[in-house]
């Protein structure tokens, strides 16, 4: 049987997760010696009017009830509410490079998160390709060369969106939930942007959830644990903060387990030839307010609570 593999897969998606919980990241994954795949939100964070849709409606009521102000910052609570929202790699260009400089791959989430994740499904075809658009530039400006992959906000992709990233010849996506990598079919379009879909449920869907607390979740993520590819996503505000000890803990279980961890662009590597195709449509899944793309013909299992 296949050992099992892992790549972190780092969200950034706020100014103040870029700012502080990438350092702290980068410091924990280096004291492990482990390649992570990073991708930023580049443009505006507005997240004063996202924390609340980024993750599940009362999940920071129940959890940190009192403390959400500490664990994001009044600064972030605020951003793009009653304080002007900052252009965040604009701000950090520093982050970015050093992120790229200690060996990770750094990827574009997105221009404008709240916007993508809340209002996708309605743009014209020509803002998709502008909120893309303006990353890559940023990106490019910041980074000196093109960004080879993407991961859309709150895994929420259209068929506008998967045909921007083909046309942005990008090497891989990471947009979705699912099993194994795969070329999306959606709408009846095959595109040719390879996906390498999250596997695991991420700490916002599992805390609270069946009594899994900050103390089990460790656990429990150990019992996930698949021979082959598993693809965890992490929220630098989450991993990279308030939650770095339990992080670190579960990085310590894996690596005494002999877990090997690989970026996504050398799963991709992998991949590329032989993947087949999958469905790619827009579901509800167990733990999240809002649809995401769900690879389809596999049993897809949420939060393998049982
Ligand atoms: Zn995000």
């Amino acid at each position: 049987m296949d050992k099992p593999v892992i790549a972190l897969k780092v969200d950034v998606d706020t100014f103040v997760g870029t700012r502080d919980g990438v350092p702290n990241l980068l410091a924990i994954l280096e004291r492990f010696g482990i390649r992570a795949t990073f991708y930023f939100s580049m443009g505006p964070d507005n997240s004063g009017k996202a924390i609340r849709r980024i993750f599940r409606p009362g999940f920071l009521k129940k959890m940190f009830r009192t403390k959400a102000p500490s664990m994001f910052g009044l600064r972030t609570l605020l951003s793009g509410t009653i304080l002007p929202p900052p252009i965040i790699a604009a701000k950090l260009p520093h982050i970015l490079k050093e992120t790229e400089r200690a060996g990770h791959v750094v990827g574009i989430h997105c221009w404008d998160h709240v916007k993508w994740h809340d209002y996708l499904p309605w743009f014209p075809k020509p803002v998709t390709a502008m909120e893309l658009g303006k990353a890559s530039a940023l990106y490019q400006e910041v980074l000196g060369h093109r960004a080879l992959t993407t991961a859309a906000p709150g895994w929420t992709v259209s068929a506008d969106s998967l045909e921007v990233q083909d046309a942005m010849h990008l090497s891989y996506c990471s947009d979705c939930r699912g099993t194994h990598p795969f070329y999306p079919v959606m709408d009846g379009r095959t595109f040719r942007t390879l996906q390498i879909p999250t596997t695991w449920p991420t700490m916002d869907e599992l805390l609270g959830e069946n009594g899994i607390t900050p103390e089990t979740i460790n656990d429990h993520y150990l019992t996930l644990l698949k021979p082959g590819l598993n693809v965890h996503t992490i929220h630098t505000e989450f991993e990279g903060m308030a939650m770095a000890p339990v992080f670190t803990d579960l990085l310590a279980r894996l690596t005494d387990r002999g877990v090997r961890f690989v970026t996504l662009a050398e799963v991709a590597e992998e991949a590329a030839s032989s993947a087949p195709g999958a469905p790619l449509a827009m579901a509800e899944i167990a733990g999240r307010a809002m649809p995401v793309a769900v690879q389809g013909n596999q049993p897809y299992e949420t939060n393998n609570v049982n």
